[in-house]
């Protein structure tokens, strides 16, 4: 059967007012009415967010005759019955800063298909075209980065494009702005890096340094050198701002809002903390290209727009792409091993201070994202733990778990990319454990039963000796310390108050740890502490006056809830040694030197 094009149309109708145009024309139209659905969610984001809402109208027109259309639900409309072609035009305000849904200003132009274009119901396999609108209201002349392929529009340029399929249309993020751009090679095919907002960044050597990320990424999943990867061109839409962080994975593309400061700076040979970071996410993000966008959870083949849709593993596909994204970092000779050690650490320290962990199982974490994990409040951290940092060392645990069978994590993700992925075969529920025990040729059911389905710590101090690291713990420094290093020896023993608290001067309470000395003192998220022991307390100064402090020492509070002053005491507890930190064993053996080089793929 030859399946017609559905044709969209989008244009910058009113940068000012955020405001794009978007119309979706069906030439065969259902006699009966056609229904179109928007998504409520984006494949990535595990969060219903009523793309809807932000449409402001919605009409219908056939043979330049109005026809009537209505709402069914929050997220469908249905014409009323009509022959001819039938074209849908909605106003939409766009003016989310995030990676998630879109944005429009006089400075740049930004959207997720899944916010922007209606799917005609019944034709979602149908192939799509979409004409992209030069805007006549910006301050500098717009290009286009996207890995839609081009289907008449000149290459950065206005035009048409098209998609084989409604899922392939919104899997293509827009990016339309001044933006700088840098191109690179890998897996032999072109890489663009498009950077929007304002920066002086050095971008020819975050393509340099990219190049090597992504090479080693397609080699992994190939298990041969010089791999292709399994795009015909990949998209890194970087967006800079002061302050944010973010990005989202797409089958040839992703989003990312970035720190101006991650950015390499020009002259700068080292890789600082910032840059650091921002490599980290764009590896993380290009990751996913196999894990989670080619090799799927069952439960997203295909994706089920209009609903959620649960899925028990998201520990493996975040939590392997986490644990991998820095790991590439190391493994490619872009950043230390020192380096990569104190990320691990930083993120044993993440998982460490969260006893949302002792709670909550990653498998549960991974089912109830919807509405938990994206839906964070001040009991998160006591009632749930992060498929993310948790999934990460969940990573490396069973890398090195395998690695004592002469296997390794590599062969695991190769033979997801090979049975599933390469496959179009969704991922069953249990198959990841299944797979784990069939490469390692041993039972590895307990460890799955007590770190996915169950709530105990991998034995990660056991298993990083194998490849001579040996892992430490102490207790934190203060508020902004965030593990990784051995930190200072401190003679005085510090106390901690058992809260973290929110940014700004005030020592409001942000989250009140279970257990901990403000939690047995009655204290609450929210409450402010204006004294303790009778002095007038600021943020800057509570870790000040944590160290003058000895546990035991019972110390009068004052604070309001609300708008109401009260007063308790708080008996101060020594503070938890939870804050990790790497290091390489100096006295490791030929053996376990060699253990260690193959899994950072250093020299010895
Ligand atoms: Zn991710």
């Amino acid at each position: 059967m030859l399946r017609s094009t559905t044709r969209y149309r989008i244009a910058a109708l009113d940068p000012r007012a955020h405001l794009f145009e978007v119309s979706c024309t069906v030439d065969d139209p259902d006699r009966d009415g056609q229904r179109f659905r928007l998504p409520t969610w984006i494949p990535g984001s595990y969060l219903i967010r009523e793309f809807a809402r932000h449409f402001i109208d919605v009409r219908a027109q056939s043979a330049g005759e109005p026809v009537s259309i209505v709402k069914e639900t929050k997220d469908v409309w249905r014409t009323s019955p009509c022959t001819g072609p039938i074209t849908v035009t909605a106003r939409i305000y766009a003016y989310d800063l995030s990676v998630r849904a879109a944005y429009l200003d006089r400075t740049r132009g930004f959207f997720n298909g899944t916010a922007m274009f209606l799917c005609p119901e019944g034709r979602a396999e149908n192939p799509c075209e979409v004409e992209i609108l030069a805007p006549a209201d910006t301050e500098t002349q717009w290009r286009i980065a996207t890995a839609l392929p081009r289907a008449g529009a000149p290459p950065y340029g206005f035009g048409l494009y098209r998609a084989a399929s409604y899922e392939e249309l919104i899997d293509h993020p827009v990016e339309m702005a001044d933006f700088s751009l840098v191109t690179f090679t890998a897996g032999s095919v072109p890489h663009d890096i498009a950077v929007s907002g304002r920066h002086r960044g050095d971008v020819e050597r975050l393509a340099r340094d990219l190049a090597r990320v992504c090479q080693w990424q397609c080699d992994l999943f190939a298990g041969a050198p010089d791999a292709r990867a399994p795009f015909d061109r990949y998209v890194f839409l970087v967006n800079v701002v002061g302050d944010g962080y973010g990005g989202l994975e797409h089958r040839s593309s992703t989003s990312l809002i970035c720190k101006r400061d991650e950015l390499p700076q020009p002259g700068i040979t080292a890789v600082s903390e910032d840059y650091r970071t921002l490599l980290g996410l764009a590896s993380h993000e290009y990751f996913h290209s196999w894990n989670v966008k080619r090799i799927k959870p069952a439960a997203f083949v295909p994706y089920d727009l209009s609903r959620e849709s649960y899925t028990t593993q998201l520990w493996a596909f975040e939590g392997f792409t986490s644990y991998y994204d820095d790991l590439a970092l190391v493994r490619s000779g872009v950043i230390d091993v020192k380096s990569y050690l104190e990320l691990v650490g930083r993120t044993i320290t993440t998982v460490l201070r969260n006893p949302g962990r002792e709670r909550q199982s990653v498998a549960e974490s991974s089912h109830d994202a919807w509405i938990k994990y994206y839906r964070q409040d001040e009991n998160t951290p006591n009632a749930v733990v992060s498929y993310y940092a948790k999934g990460a060392l969940i990573g490396l645990a069973l890398d090195l778990t395998l690695r004592r069978c002469g296997r390794s994590l590599d062969d695991i993700m190769r033979a997801l990319w090979q049975r599933y992925g390469q496959t179009a075969v969704g991922v069953p529920e249990e198959a990841i454990a299944a797979l784990a025990c069939e490469i390692a040729g041993v039972d590895l059911r307990e460890f799955f039963a007590r770190y996915v389905e169950g709530t105990d710590d991998p034995p990660l101090a056991e298993l990083l000796r194998d490849v001579g690291v040996s892992l430490h713990r102490r207790a934190a420094e203060g508020a902004k310390d965030r593990g990784g290093s051995p930190g200072h020896d401190d003679a005085q023993p510090r106390c901690w108050l058992g809260a973290k608290l929110a940014p700004g001067a005030d020592v409001k309470l942000a989250h009140v740890y279970i257990g901990g000395p403000a939690h047995e003192a009655g204290l609450a998220p929210n409450d402010v502490i204006i004294a303790l022991d009778g002095l007038k307390v600021t943020s800057d100064a509570i870790d000040k006056m944590l160290t003058t402090h000895r546990a035991g020492d019972a110390i009068a509070v004052h604070a309001f809830r609300r708008d109401e002053l009260f007063t308790t005491r708080l008996a101060l507890a020594p503070a938890p040694r939870d804050t990790a930190w790497l290091e390489l064993d100096a006295e490791a053996g030929t053996i376990t030197r060699a253990a260690r080089a193959s899994w950072l793929d250093v020299a010895e």
